[in-house]
């Protein structure tokens, strides 16, 4: 399984993500996954399954050192003493000493970002999170953290999948050593109506969304998080790793429309801001 490397986070680059799953049915999600070979769990406070998810840790003989679990604190706890009770509240419910990835999940309008970044950093320093970053911050909010606050952030989730550019946001995180994790990278499960998807899929005897993820998973220091509660769909997309692509697969991905965004909350940050 390969990695994202940098600055001590060793992240695999193929994970679990989680939302909207819940209950019993998400503890098996998870433990069906950590059986298939997947070390990289995504959650979030805001997603109301940690403790689900804490359970299957509990329960797998995958030791803890080999799992990467990644969560996020919800943008209205972003002072120190806020972030540090919502932190504790995590670990609480996964029944874990620490996450391997504490990030914020969304940028608050006018945000203290030196603040949220010591937030950030003392949890770090109190061991509670091996490393730290964020979620859906385009790259002028990206260039506070790392310019002004100087955090040491190593991630930033954002969507990104065949049909959306994140051309910007990639090129900074390269430059700074930052991971990418690609949220939604199946857009939602939909793509099997994307004819050069098809197309290819039916030359590498493989899917669509196979086609998709693996197309992600080629890209330096890109991971992704397919939510799959289905086996058949865990597995799939598990299997997708083994596909090669070839130059003309690329350059017909690379032609598709790249403008479709699915999460575009009204209180979320403006992307088309000139970098
Ligand atoms: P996604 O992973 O692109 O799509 C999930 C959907 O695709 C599910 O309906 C799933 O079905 C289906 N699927 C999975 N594998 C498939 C396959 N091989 N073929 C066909 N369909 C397949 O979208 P997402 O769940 O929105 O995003 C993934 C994860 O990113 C979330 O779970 C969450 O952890 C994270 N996320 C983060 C943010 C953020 O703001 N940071 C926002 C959104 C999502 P089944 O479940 O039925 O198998």
């Amino acid at each position: 399984m390969d990695r994202i490397t940098t600055s001590g986070l060793h992240m695999p680059k193929l994970g679990l993500g989680t939302w909207p799953m819940s209950g019993s049915g998400c503890t098996d999600a998870v433990l069906r996954a950590l059986a298939i070979g997947y070390r990289h769990i995504d959650t979030a406070q805001m997603y109301g399954n940690e403790a689900e998810i804490g359970a299957a840790l509990a329960q797998t003989d995958v030791k803890r050192a080999d799992i990467h679990v990644t969560t996020k604190v919800s943008r209205e706890f972003l002072a120190p003493d806020a972030m540090r009770r919502v932190a504790e509240e995590s670990l609480r419910k996964l029944r874990l000493d620490y996450v391997d990835l504490y990030l914020i999940h969304w940028p608050a309008a006018g945000m203290d970002v030196q603040r949220a970044m010591e937030s950030l950093m003392r949890l770090q320093a109190g061991g509670l999170a091996k490393h730290i970053g964020v979620s859906n911050f385009p790259v002028a909010l990206m260039r506070r953290c790392i310019e002004e606050a100087r955090a040491p952030i190593v991630c930033n989730q954002v969507e990104y999948h065949v049909m959306l550019d994140q051309t910007k946001v990639l090129a900074y995180a390269r430059a700074h050593g930052i991971a990418v994790t690609a949220y939604c990278p199946l857009a939602r499960g939909n793509l099997g109506e994307v004819e050069a998807l098809a197309r290819i899929a039916r030359k590498h005897g493989a899917t669509p969304a196979q086609i998709a993820l693996k197309w992600l998973l080629d890209q330096d220091g890109v991971a992704a998080i397919p939510k799959a509660s289905r086996a058949a769909n865990q597995q799939e997309n598990w299997d997708a790793q083994k596909i090669v692509l070839d130059g003309e697969d690329r350059a017909a991905i690379a032609a598709l429309p790249k403008s479709r965004r699915i999460v575009n909350p009204a209180a979320g940050p403006k992307w088309d801001e000139a970098a």
